[in-house]
């Protein structure tokens, strides 16, 4: 009996242990969205900058910004999940499930490594940067989710002579795309871009955009 009791009262204490944390999970995972600050948005910032966004010259303040809002629908869109900006369990899921991609070489929902292959010989490197993935996901979300061709991505050294490119190309790189989303002029594609590509290049022409990674700002 004693140890009936014993056991039982083990249980009792579980469960009571247990409302007694619940209230501290629920305050744990609580939502962040545009406005709100502190040392849980400092740490989610810290987690899009790993996964290779720009939030700005401030970088990881704790102060969820436009920057931090374009890079969560950037995580949203490549996920396929709905595009609010707002972090709840579901985008948390996906952050740490991107955490665990690799640097180079993964697809994200809208853009596909296949796409960026080079147009001559099919070749795409060492595969393209994932962050390029998730900050053209990123750009898409801004403009409103609309269809984005990517007119080149990855160009081997032949390849890249042979359209003009400069000798030192961040298309040969993997870290470089020209892109046209459809419905949307050129120059507004770039300047929805400028923010999203901060620390990166951004290339204007009549027709289409130069985007890229090469982590330092490049505006031509
Ligand atoms: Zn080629
Ligand atoms: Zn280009």
């Amino acid at each position: 009996m004693k140890l009936f009791h014993g056991k039982k009262l083990l249980i009792m204490s579980f469960f009571v242990f247990a409302l007694l944390i619940a209230p501290a999970n629920v305050a744990k995972a609580a939502v962040l969205q545009s406005g709100s600050t502190g040392a849980e948005v400092t740490a989610l910032q810290q987690k899009l900058i790993r996964l290779g966004f720009y939030l700005g010259p401030s970088g990881a303040d704790g102060d969820f910004g436009q920057y931090t809002v374009d890079a969560v629908k950037g995580i949203q869109s490549a996920s396929g999940i709905t595009t609010d900006g707002i972090v709840g369990s579901a985008t948390n899921t996906k952050i740490t499930e991107w955490l665990s991609k690799p640097a180079y070489g993964a697809s994200t929902a809208h853009f596909s490594q296949s796409e960026f292959k080079c147009s001559c010989c099919g070749s795409l490197g060492g595969g393209m940067k994932t962050s390029l993935l998730l900050r053209l996901e990123a750009l898409r979300a801004k403009l409103g989710g609309k269809s984005t061709t990517v007119n080149s991505g990855y160009r081997c050294a032949k390849h890249n002579a042979e359209v003009g490119g400069e000798d030192n190309s961040y298309h040969m790189k993997s870290v470089a795309a020209d892109i046209q989303v459809s419905g949307v002029a050129p120059s507004t594609v770039a300047s929805n871009a400028e923010t999203i590509f901060g620390d990166g290049g951004l290339g204007r022409y009549s027709t289409f955009t130069h985007v890229d990674v090469r982590g330092y700002r490049a505006r031509w």
